[in-house]
């Protein structure tokens, strides 16, 4: 399987010129990286601009869609409308918009629509917090199955499950996930897909590490933290930190 590097933009930059630019810098960094698939989310008001590019090598991501494919429901963008304008990628139930009132309830719908749409969906998920004992491992089981529960073996090709714990994810987080802690729940959301669609179909769906990945963790994070890719925030702004991640996990 290759590696799987995703960028999330968040609410940057703030011009599509920006966009462009760090697009197309990361697009020449990568070229050539054949065990990597390289993937940027971007702010949707870019995506269109970023697709005119015909760039090869880096796919196209939304950090957010609605459900549904076109109906009253001001201000929302549909997966269909994602697709139609060259997105292949969409990250779903991000910590970020789950702060903002998203439930698993909602984001099981968004993602049943994004597969039946045809893009790829990026599920995260992770706990507020750990706890002595072990609370918060039946939450990211909970939390998993919630969110899969409109999902069918099939469509399993189409999804990417991303664990980023809420305390390690964004410049204010209280502390760096260890290899360790990244290894663990990981097996653990393994484990969960397995119980839910056999064996061969639940090792399948590529499991990533998102909270704070940067140019020096990234190596132990696939290695010893047992993933199959990596998602950046900050350090995906930077197109050359955002490259050095993908050369790491290019070597591995
Ligand atoms: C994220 O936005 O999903 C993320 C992991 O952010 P950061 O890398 O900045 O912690």
């Amino acid at each position: 399987m290759k590696k799987i590097i995703i960028g999330n933009w968040k609410m940057n930059p703030e011009t599509a010129k920006e966009a462009q630019g760090v697009f197309s810098d990361v697009a020449l960094g990568v070229k050539g990286f054949r065990k990597t698939s390289v993937v940027i989310c971007a702010p949707s008001v870019f995506l269109e601009a970023m697709n005119a590019l015909k760039i090869k090598g880096v796919s196209l991501g939304a950090e957010n869609c609605f459900f549904g494919d076109v109906g009253p429901y001001t201000g929302e963008i549909s997966a269909v409308q994602l697709k139609n304008i060259g997105v292949k990628y969409v990250i779903l139930g991000h910590s970020e918009r789950r702060a903002l009132g998203e439930d698993n309830e909602l984001i099981s719908k968004k993602i049943k629509s994004a597969i039946s749409a045809g893009l790829k969906v990026v599920l995260c998920v992770g706990e507020t917090s750990r706890d002595e004992a072990g609370e918060y491992l039946s939450f990211l089981h909970d939390e998993l199955v919630e969110s899969l529960s409109k999902i069918k073996k099939v469509d399993l090709k189409n999804l990417i499950i991303a664990y980023e714990p809420i305390w390690a994810v964004g410049k204010n987080a209280p502390r760096s996930a260890t290899p360790e802690d990244v290894h663990q729940a990981t097996l653990l959301l393994r484990k969960i897909l397995v119980e839910m669609f056999g064996r061969e179909s639940g090792l399948g769906v590529p499991v990533i590490y998102g909270g704070s990945v940067n140019t020096k963790n990234a190596l132990e994070m696939i290695t010893l933290g047992g993933v199959d890719g990596l998602l950046a925030g900050r350090e995906s702004l930077d197109s050359d930190k955002f490259v050095e991640i993908a050369r790491i996990a290019n070597t591995v």
